[in-house]
């Protein structure tokens, strides 16, 4: 799971937390209303806590942080598995940036004063002496053509650094100066890789000074920057997919995601070799399972940037794609035996974007009780991983995770004797009993999830009516 940084999560504090709200009832009516059908043992007495324990061994002997060897190493391993379970695998790059900062320095002379800049943060490294140009806010359509070959002085606030940078090098700009809009600060602002100009930040006292400053005529400023950048490298997805055969296929598509890529410094044994470790397994178990639903097991890469492989893989995707796409499950963090407190679902949760119950928590909420677990499991609100981008699509997503987080969680004591067979394999029974559901061909088809009506009706047998 990643850090706090996207704005709609913020509410891990005061997350919903409510019980899912099914009630799990047995096989067409089995005296036991909390058995495994027979269906749910095609799948959850095929799982092997043993084979992810192993997985996860592997996986975190050495950090995989996004664009490092330690990456590509645990794709590698990803890739051969699931090539050797027979699906039909691609391992997709995508570009990602790392803010270079060695020693970085700022000058910023006029009328022979050093106004001691900031250096955005990866500010291209260069020089610059030209003449200043106000340009306000720096919004698009706003910047005048006459911002060519001058260094720009921008006023912080309403759109992005890196919008508002882009805007005027988009019309020749040489330098960029930002001044704050509040407070006595210089220290904020980023620019994006391709933005080559020298970018830098100061005070808003600095900024109104020279605003008042070009009323009375025209500045010269001498701008360098040094120290400073952007390096591009390379993360990667892992996906896999096994389609139905052509006379059984309703044109579903099921996602079951983790993230392979961990912190710096942090072999990531929980966060998320354990969520690979069931992508695997479940993978393996259900290679060879009749289905009339496309499987799609995917690890993504850079989750721990800001969900930049699962944005990247949901910005591949077709229309038309992305509407038979029923319901995308994602495991980030399902092994600790030191995280999940007293919730009676051994601290497992179902966390969806907006904190409403959906077709992955419903079907997964009956399976808990089915299954190991043997209880129902409760669902709340929170985003930190990459159902994000699916729910964004409008696809059914829930993120599976235990709460509250282990104390190593981003540490480097995120180790492999921290993982609990028993989780793993509760939490692999739940999502693969709910997965085979959707996929097993005697359970009707579901409309497609994006151009359904709320609530999508769907008629399982774990499904009281009207629930
Ligand atoms: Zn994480």
């Amino acid at each position: 799971m990643g850090r706090k940084w996207t704005m709609a999560v913020l509410l891990a504090a005061g997350l919903v937390l409510s019980t899912g709200g099914v009630s799990a009832q047995g096989n067409g009516g089995a005296p036991n209303q909390n058995a495994a059908s027979a269906f749910d043992n095609k799948i959850i007495k095929k799982i092997s806590a043993d084979n992810m324990y192993n997985h996860i061994a592997y996986l975190s002997e050495v950090p995989r942080q996004a664009g490092t060897e330690g990456e590509v190493r645990g794709v590698r391993y990803i890739e051969s598995h699931f090539k050797q379970y027979g699906y039909e695998t691609e391992v997709q790059p995508f570009p990602i940036y790392s803010v270079i900062r060695n020693n970085a320095s700022g000058l910023l002379e006029i009328g022979g004063q050093n106004l001691r800049p900031y250096v955005m943060s990866g500010s291209y490294s260069g020089e610059a002496t030209a003449e200043v140009i106000n340009v306000g806010l720096a919004q698009k359509g706003t910047v005048p053509d006459a911002v060519k070959g001058k260094i720009a002085l921008i006023e912080r606030g309403d759109i992005t650094f890196v919008e508002k940078i882009q805007n005027v090098f988009d019309k020749g700009a040489v330098g960029v100066i930002m001044y704050n809009n509040s407070g006595t600060s210089n220290a904020f602002g980023q620019a994006a890789y391709g933005q080559n100009i020298p970018a830098v930040s100061i005070t808003r006292a600095q900024g109104l000074s020279l605003v008042e400053q070009l009323k009375n005529g025209p500045l010269t400023a001498h701008i360098k920057v040094t120290g400073s950048g952007l390096e591009e490298k390379t993360s990667y997805n892992v996906i896999a997919k096994m389609k139905p055969h052509k006379n059984k296929d309703t044109g579903q598509i099921v996602m079951i995601g983790a993230h392979h890529d961990s912190v710096a410094n942090g072999p990531g044994a929980n966060d998320d070799a354990s969520g690979v470790s069931a992508v695997l397994e479940l993978a393996r178990v259900m290679a060879n399972m009749p289905i009339d639903t496309e499987l799609r097991f995917v690890t993504f890469g850079s989750e721990e940037l800001g969900l930049l492989g699962s944005y990247h893989y949901a910005g591949t995707l077709s229309s038309e794609e992305a509407d038979r796409m029923v319901a995308h499950f994602q495991m980030d963090m399902i092994g600790s035996k030191d995280a999940g407190g007293n919730n009676k679902a051994n601290g497992l949760i179902m966390y969806t974007i907006d904190g409403k119950k959906n077709l992955v928590t419903d079907l997964a909420s009956a399976a808990g009780a089915r299954t190991a677990l043997g209880e129902v499991v409760p669902y709340g609100q929170l985003g930190r991983s990459d159902h994000q981008p699916f729910h964004e699509l409008g696809i059914p997503a829930a993120l599976f995770i235990h709460s509250p987080l282990e104390k190593w969680y981003h540490t480097p004591a995120d180790t492999i004797d921290k993982i609990d067979k028993n989780k793993l394999q509760e939490t692999a029974e739940i999502v693969g009993a709910s997965v085979y559901q959707i996929a097993r061909p005697d359970t009707p088809s579901l409309i497609h999830s994006r151009v359904a009506p709320k609530p999508v009706d769907y008629d399982f047998e774990n499904r009281p009516p009207g629930a």
